[in-house]
């Protein structure tokens, strides 16, 4: 039995005073509450119940006992470059750039402050893969360029569903991290292959855009759709790498039109942001013409 006006903290069986900290097993003490801290998201412990919060203190009891000896390093230690003074993170047990916070924040679908809780032995492997790494080596130790190989192995789009919301996010698979290593070794000469074919095909051009949906664009304003005379061409580049301000040609029975790319996107049709579209990607060509003369399974030639 704990002494007049003390309690037995339920984490860590020791006896407090004062008004500790609530789980759902009841109060914890403030000893325990500095612990929590740094291993659980702001709030996420309280309706845990103390068996559980204690598990996770003892998994990270080491990198919790040495938190505040780690120092900052040079230089980031997922990718190498030198660490900024303040666009860093800081880990349970390192500090790592914003790029590569911001990297592991969307391979693992959470935000800032649950990475913020991981150590880096947790987060590393996630930098393993080869859309991350931007390639992969084969066993022999030669590196090959993702962006060399997507035109044979482009990103895999899948949706995933976002927990407790009701949507989905964009998720990429690589085609590139389940390859054999003979598949692998043989992959820049089918692309090579792939590159000749289309240009017998369709000529030289700067790029080849394949498209698969025309969408009208509108801004929404106080529950009133107001259309303007942008449209965003939907589809995948096929050859090549595509600009802002490239022009693009698509050519019909009728004659041939001629427009200017303005804007560029990935596959989510609100984003207009990108400065490039690369050989194999999915995406969206914004212009401004009234556009009647593009349709599905059009090819644009882009110079
Ligand atoms: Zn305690
Ligand atoms: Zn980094």
């Amino acid at each position: 039995m704990a002494k007049m006006g003390t309690k037995v903290c339920p984490i860590c069986g020791k006896e407090f005073k004062g008004l500790g900290n609530i789980c759902k097993d009841g109060d914890y003490c403030n000893e325990c509450e500095k612990k929590v801290r740094l291993v659980f998201v702001e709030d996420e412990e309280d309706h845990l119940p103390a068996a559980k919060i204690r598990a996770k203190l003892n998994k990270y009891a080491d990198a919790i006992a040495a938190y505040d000896s780690i120092k900052k390093p040079e230089t980031c230690p997922i990718c190498g470059k030198k660490l900024p003074k303040l666009m860093n993170m800081r880990l349970l047990d390192a500090f790592i750039c914003m790029g590569c916070a911001e990297k592991a924040r969307d391979m693992l679908h959470t935000g800032y402050a649950a990475v913020g809780c991981m150590c880096l032995s947790e987060i590393q492997p996630l930098f393993g893969q080869a859309a991350v790494q931007g390639g992969r080596a084969d066993s022999s130790g030669v590196f090959h360029n993702a962006d060399a190989l997507r035109i044979v192995y482009p990103l895999i789009r899948t949706l995933w569903v976002v927990p407790g919301e009701d949507g989905y996010e964009v998720e990429y698979i690589d085609p590139l991290d389940s390859l054999s290593d003979e598949e692998l070794q043989a992959a820049p000469a089918l692309a090579e292959q792939r590159r000749a074919e289309f240009e017998a095909k369709y000529g030289t051009h700067k790029a080849i855009f394949e498209v698969d949906k025309i969408t009208k664009l509108y801004n929404e304003s106080k529950g009133r759709r107001h259309y303007r005379n942008e449209y965003r061409i939907g589809g995948r580049v096929l050859l090549g790498n595509i600009a802002l301000r490239d022009q693009a040609v698509v050519k019909r029975a009728e004659g041939t039109k001629e427009f200017t790319i303005r804007k560029l996107g990935d596959c989510r049709e609100y984003r207009s942001d990108l400065k490039e579209l690369k050989e194999g990607m999915e995406g969206g060509l914004f212009v401004e013409a009234s556009l009647s003369f593009v349709y599905p399974g059009d090819i644009l030639c882009i110079d």
